[in-house]
């Protein structure tokens, strides 16, 4: 499959946008452009949301166990196509083959736990205090959603969203990252191929802010789902509230990571190295500020950076390449200016620290150590291949620096004692804790954050509620 020109998908039609604007599209391994992407107007936005009105009118008149098989058959599309679409990803987004391969499994594997999931939203009902008197409880979903996601997974950032909301029976219009937008296109043509009648998704592309400030106050949406940074999330919080819409967000964190003194150690670096460059440390979830225990430091640091320093950076097409480039310019300036300031104030770069070479947007794999608590890396999200690792004197010290941000996403600790576990499970300020393993993200787990990492969740039963609103009747017989 040649990289394509991305269309729209508007009325299960694919089609360029009115005037034929487009955007192009770059490989963040050399910076060519590879194609382009169709750049929406507000009449194709138009036509979008009359699609996705006529869309939910019959999608949630379709039984859920209905519902259910279209999504099963999407899934098995995506299973069969995921060759093709995992170079599609690399290509535009740079990671390696096998975590685009990954990526698209786990898709599958999504869609199919909230194809079934679907199947069992109920209702209730409620002992009446008559004995002539029904008193029900109904789930209905909530309406046509507008869904925002971001490009460091381009498709598993929609198809958390598209799955609970076809699963409730919402329609949904998916405004998905412009950088990235060949791999999210493919998800949707598998719904589309798999039977997913017209209307029920839309995808558009354009201009993020011109298309969020057109849907979200737009009568016909009735919930907004966004993944993104934490300052865009509050924009567009404040703006679904002006307009009394429903809003789940997932945002940034700033993962903290606890290694004890009595951790098995050489667990802590199998699990966390691999952890912290996946996807070049552009994860939401990924680890990034490594508090350890003085006893634990020598050993811990010595073996992390040694796996650091292993790793083979390059091309995502490249089967022996660990890390790809990361997905923009913009990160590999984020990358420089956090090391400056890192070194500026006293820090050390054990390993890393620098661009590789002058094509493409490669930065090193990097270890800093002892960067002051003021520092860049410890307050700003780095979202890219860097982890910052400080002592800490005890876990009570380790617990307040990991609850000092305003983030609370995901968190990760390693310890032998199930003293230290409980303790940390009562009082981490955080979505998702994760002790003495990776992230385990699996659909059916509840996927969210607190404070500033946002609300609502994209997982686990917590993901469909978000889409269905509750209407009680009640019934007396006379
Ligand atoms: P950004 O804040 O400009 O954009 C983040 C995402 O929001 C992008 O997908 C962008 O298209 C979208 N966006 C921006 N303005 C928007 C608007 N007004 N309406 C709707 N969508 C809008 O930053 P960026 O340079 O693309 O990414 C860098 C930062 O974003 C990272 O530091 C990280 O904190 C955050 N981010 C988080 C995730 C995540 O998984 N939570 C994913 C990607 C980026």
């Amino acid at each position: 499959m040649t990289y394509p020109h991305v269309q729209l998908l508007i009325n299960n039609e694919w089609r360029p946008a009115r005037g034929n604007a487009s955007i192009p599209v770059h490989n963040p391994a050399d910076g060519t452009v590879i194609g382009s992407v169709a750049r929406a107007t507000i009449a194709d936005l138009d036509d979008a949301l009359l699609a996705t009105e006529k869309g939910f009118a019959v999608w949630r008149n379709t039984p859920a166990v209905e519902r259910s098989k279209v999504m099963r058959a999407a899934a098995q599309l995506l299973r069969e196509r995921a060759d093709a679409i995992a170079r599609l990803m690399t290509l535009e987004q740079g990671k390696p083959l096998a975590e685009a391969k990954a990526e698209i499994g786990m898709a599958a594997d999504i869609i199919e736990w909230f194809a079934d999931e679907g199947r069992r939203v109920y209702g209730r009902l409620v002992p009446p205090r008559a004995m002539n008197q029904q008193q029900m409880v109904l789930k209905e979903p909530v309406g046509p959603v507008a869904a925002f996601t971001p490009w460091n997974f381009p498709i598993n950032q929609v198809v958390r969203k598209m799955s609970a909301a076809l699963a409730t029976g919402c329609s949904i219009i998916v405004k998905a990252a412009e950088e990235t937008p060949a791999s999210p296109a493919e998800l949707v043509r598998v719904f589309v191929d798999a039977g997913l009648p017209a209307g029920v998704v839309g995808l558009v592309y354009g201009d993020p802010a011109e298309i969020s400030n057109y849907l979200i106050p737009h009568p016909v949406i009735r919930k907004i789902t966004f993944t993104g940074s934490t300052p865009v999330g509050k924009q567009l919080a404040a703006l679904a509230g002006k307009h009394m819409k429903r809003a789940t967000m997932e945002l940034g964190g700033h993962a903290p990571v606890i290694i004890a003194a009595d951790a098995n150690i050489a667990n802590a670096v199998k699990v966390i190295a691999g952890a912290k460059f996946r996807n070049a440390g552009q994860v939401c979830i990924s680890p990034t500020r490594f508090l350890v225990e003085e006893a634990a430091r020598e050993e811990f640091v010595a073996g992390f950076v040694a796996y650091t320093k292993s790793l083979k950076v390059g091309s995502g097409l490249d089967a022996s390449s660990q890390m790809g480039p990361l997905a923009n310019p913009r990160r590999l300036a984020a990358m420089q200016q956090i090391t400056e300031d890192a070194l500026a104030r006293g820090a050390t770069v054990a390993t890393g620290g620098e661009r590789i070479g002058s094509t493409g947007n490669f930065f090193a794999p990097t270890v800093i150590l002892d960067a002051p608590l003021d520092s860049s890396v410890f307050n700003n999200e780095p979202f890219g291949p860097m982890a910052a690792v400080r002592t800490v004197k005890n876990i009570d010290e380790a617990i307040a620096e990991a609850n000092r941000l305003p983030f609370g996403l995901s968190a990760y600790a390693f310890t032998s004692s199930i003293k230290t576990a409980h303790q940390l499970s009562a009082q981490m300020q955080t979505g998702m804790l994760w002790i003495n393993q990776p992230a385990a993200p699996w659909a059916e787990l509840p996927f969210g954050g607190v404070k500033d990492s946002g609300y609502g969740s994209e997982g686990g039963p917590e993901a469909l509620e978000a889409y269905l609103v509750t209407k009680t009747v009640a019934m007396t017989s006379v």
